[in-house]
């Protein structure tokens, strides 16, 4: 096993790899920016090393700082969290040079997987269903239109380095597309410096299903559930839930093999998400493979009781999975709400929920000051209940108790979205926000108002 692991990341997933690395007797070493040196990932880890000012670029993502830190304080793995270098198959290669395991699959993987195109086709040409859309990239507006014509109406045109929805565009008839395509390339190249593009058939009303599989190195491979995320905003996910409420077990045992294949397909190994979108017939399509530890894994260690983390740290020193496919077990019902900060500043008082059944993943304490550097996410409350009534009526209480003074967040919303009766009926898809979110805020407007008089 590992001694020491360097932690390329901040926040809350920085701490639940440090909390994870001292259960497991590793010494964590955790680089931060200068705009972090208050953290609890900072006060926390083992050792810390300051690599570079607030500005991601020059800190967070710069590479070289990176190894360097990971070298001269003698580590034996890097763990990337998720955002910053956690798909960057650059990265992961620099490490395999310079003989630090990156906690995460092989830079040959991330490659595979990162390019979006790519990966559709492997997935097709091993029997897993994608939805229909291009065979190619397509290099101008004239061909979308085209590819579009011969889809049918509406697409999805889509960046093939994308991700967290940018780079994305819906177009409905041929004046769209034209349109769309240039917007999405141009959002494609700002964003990651790759413009290539492809199309797929836009599914309306989607469900957002994906599926948690480990894979170790002696070619083990299982899945853990499935988790809904079909509640975004602007293809953010705000809520996720598992089980998800629309899957029977005959249709969630197809998918997760499916999903068990495509990672075969890739040559899989570590944890990662196979993420599908599914329509109301049970039809169901690969769309993406992330290649690292998801913002909404806690959800799936509540109802399998496997951490995540600590068997991605494992398979990355060689190790088998602790599990076999028959010993998972679903069990109970978990939710997490994702509750990102409206304006930055000083958290001038904070208490957060605890109890039964709930867990608290965040790194802010009074007196810290939330960054405008970093993503705005501050905490996720998850909690677990027998059945998934019990789960909402388990959150409704979690967020009674928040009580978050200098900071203004989605708290409230999260709060009233858990009586919402399309919510509670467990009857939604990916069109939820645009369909109730407007109701959701009028509630809360009527709530600060002190009610409709
Ligand atoms: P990103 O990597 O940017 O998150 P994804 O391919 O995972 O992009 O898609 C993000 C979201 O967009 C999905 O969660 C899903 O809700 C929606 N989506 C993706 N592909 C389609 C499609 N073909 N039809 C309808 N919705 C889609």
């Amino acid at each position: 096993m590992f001694k020491r692991v360097l932690v390329a990341n901040r926040g809350e997933i920085a701490l639940r790899i440090i909390r994870c690395l001292r259960e497991l007797d590793i010494e964590s070493v955790v680089v931060y920016s200068t705009a972090d040196e208050q953290s609890l990932p900072v006060m926390l880890a083992t050792h810390s090393v300051c690599i570079g000012p607030a500005r991601a670029d020059e800190s967070y993502l710069n590479e070289d700082a990176v190894i360097e830190t990971a070298l001269k304080m003698n580590c034996d793995a890097i763990h990337p969290g998720y955002g910053f270098l956690s798909e960057n198959a650059g990265f992961a290669r620099k490490c395999e040079k310079h003989h630090l395991v990156f906690i995460g699959p092989s830079s040959e993987i991330i490659e595979k997987m990162g390019d979006k195109q790519a990966a559709r086709k492997l997935m097709q040409q091993n029997g897993i269903p994608v939805v229909p859309g291009s065979k190619e990239l397509i290099t101008d507006a004239e061909e979308a239109a085209k590819i579009a014509e011969e889809i049918g109406y509406p697409v999805l045109i889509k960046a093939s380095a994308g991700g967290g929805g940018k780079g994305m565009r819906r177009a409905f008839d041929r004046a769209e597309v034209l349109k769309a395509f240039e917007m999405a390339k141009a959002e494609a190249k700002a964003a990651f410096g790759d413009d290539s593009m492809y199309m797929e058939k836009l599914v309306l009303k989607p469900h957002h299903i994906e599926f948690q599989i480990l894979a170790d190195t002696f070619g083990n491979i299982t899945y853990l559930g499935e988790r809904d995320c079909s509640i975004q905003r602007r293809n953010q996910k705000l809520l996720e839930e598992s089980p998800a409420w629309i899957l029977n077990d005959a249709l969630r045992k197809e998918m997760g093999e499916t999903a068990v294949k495509a990672a075969k397909a890739a040559g899989y190994y570590s944890a990662g998400t196979v993420e599908f979108i599914l329509d109301d017939e049970g039809n169901y399509y690969f769309i993406e493979m992330n290649t690292r530890i998801q913002v909404e894994h806690p959800v799936t260690e509540l109802i399998t009781g496997v951490d995540l983390i600590k068997e991605q740290i494992r398979i990355a020193a060689g190790m088998k999975l602790t599990h076999t496919q028959d010993e998972i077990k679903i069990k109970g019902h978990a939710i997490e709400c994702r509750i990102n900060a409206q304006n930055v500043g000083k958290v001038d008082f904070i208490h957060f929920p605890a109890g039964y059944g709930v867990r608290v993943d965040s790194h802010l304490y009074t007196g810290y000051e939330v960054s405008p550097y970093y993503d705005s996410m501050i905490a996720k409350i998850i909690v677990k209940g027998n059945t998934r009534l019990d789960a909402i009526r388990r959150m409704r209480r979690a967020l009674e108790e928040l009580i978050l003074e200098g900071i203004s967040t989605n708290a409230e919303f999260m709060y009233l979205l858990m009586y919402h009766p399309a919510f509670i009926k467990g009857n939604y898809n990916t069109a939820f926000w645009d369909e109730h979110s407007e109701t959701i805020m009028k509630w809360e407007e009527e709530g600060r108002s002190g009610g409709n008089e």
